[in-house]
């Protein structure tokens, strides 16, 4: 079976990680400070927490956005739950903006007019989660300008984007646009880590709070101990209910090793999206917008004609591990539980009767994916 996504490891990768575990420290050593000043390189960011997944660093987000009980946070409802999940972890709400049928991000007309909603009933959100799905960035000064209007705390759920661009040309998190930027390194992101994941800001009060409570809101820095446990050589202090986040030296030096090859598999990848973009124009579906931004995380077309179902199961049988993001998060029985209706969203609903993603990693090879376009077209024509 071709999967839809795979990780790319190389002979430096393992070298990498073998080098840690012969030499150095497993975690808390210097890797992971070597890795968070790599990411902030890349990005233009100023801080970066290194954290040990995505979900991780969507927690902390939200702890430091201040959410806590009453408070409502919202994003996309075409997502994997964590960037949901995350607002419940805090013990506040969530609810959706439902999505732009073109980009399949969260729909900037839709926020605008369930702002305008929320002002009047005065249950404006505290922090807005935005996923840039499939790599391709929302449209981060539209949103901001909306999100800064109303002084609410602008996250980005970027696990689908690092390596990705925004209209303006910034590379996806270096936060010009957002308070925060959340990035994931499970293998079939844009880089590895196994697990793994990052939080990116350009603001230090901000990063204090999110390394803070990545190790068990513990610090050891005497600048912040009252006069008397100074006089405690052994001391550190817990200053708030903190988790155990952190990433281990093993991780973050498969990530440093993973991180010198991102722009290539970015380009790898936007190469055989424009081959699927040209290979499939003649098919009856719907192909994604090509955004030459994009770090193409996800392939996904839409079905025009055919029963999904249907050709899910044809295409894995043949061999093509296709698969479907997302089922809408107020899809999940915990969720329907919670209240959502799926008429709320009428845009994510008719996107996910039809889609289908499509394999597409660095390691697909050209006749892989010629073998891909062939089943396709014998299936869809
Ligand atoms: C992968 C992913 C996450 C979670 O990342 P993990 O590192 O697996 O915890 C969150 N949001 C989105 C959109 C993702 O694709």
């Amino acid at each position: 079976m071709i999967p839809y996504g795979k990780h790319t490891i190389d002979d430096d990768d393992v070298a990498a990680v073998t080098n840690v575990l012969k030499n150095a420290f497993l975690t808390q050593g210097r890797q992971v400070p070597v890795f968070e000043k790599a990411l902030c390189d890349f990005t233009g960011a100023k801080h970066a927490v290194a954290v040990n997944s995505g979900t991780s660093g969507l927690h902390l987000a939200c702890i430091a956005a201040g959410v806590s009980k009453g408070d409502i946070v919202w994003t996309s409802p075409n997502s994997f739950a964590a960037s949901a999940n995350c607002a419940l972890y805090c013990g506040g709400s969530v609810d959706f903006v439902d999505i732009d049928p073109l980009t399949r991000n969260l729909s900037v007309d839709a926020l605008t007019r369930k702002l305008q909603e929320a002002e009047r009933l005065e249950r404006l959100p505290k922090a807005l989660v935005l996923v840039h799905f499939s790599g391709s960035s929302c449209d981060m000064k539209a949103i901001s300008q909306l999100t800064g209007h109303y002084g609410i705390t602008l996250i980005e759920d970027a696990a689908h984007a690092l390596g990705a661009k925004d209209a303006a040309g910034n590379w996806v998190g270096g936060c010009q646009f957002s308070d925060m930027m959340v990035t994931s390194f499970h293998p079939v992101k844009s880089i590895t880590t196994a697990e793994g994941g990052a939080v990116l800001t350009n603001d230090k009060s901000l990063a204090d709070n999110i390394r803070l409570h990545a190790s068990h809101g513990i610090t050891k820095q005497p600048e912040q101990f009252s006069e008397s446990e100074r006089q405690q050589p052994w001391f550190y202090a817990q200053q708030s209910l903190g988790l155990n986040y952190r990433l281990s030296d093993l991780h973050a030096a498969l990530g440093i090793s993973q991180l010198k090859k991102l722009h290539n598999f970015v380009e790898a990848r936007r190469e055989k999206a424009r081959i699927y973009q040209d290979a499939l124009a003649s098919l009856p579906v719907k192909l994604p917008l090509f955004d030459a931004n994009s770090a193409w995380h996800l392939y996904v077309i839409e079905l025009t004609e055919h029963d999904r179902t249907a050709v899910f199961n044809l295409l894995r049988s043949k061999g093509v591990g296709v698969n479907v993001h997302y089922i809408p998060i107020y899809h999940h029985s915990y969720y329907k539980k919670l209240g959502f209706s799926s008429s709320d969203y009428p845009c994510c609903e008719k996107y996910y009767a039809n889609a289908l993603t499509l394999p597409l990693y660095p390691a697909l090879t050209a006749d892989m994916q010629v073998e891909v376009i062939n089943i396709l077209h014998e299936v869809l024509s």
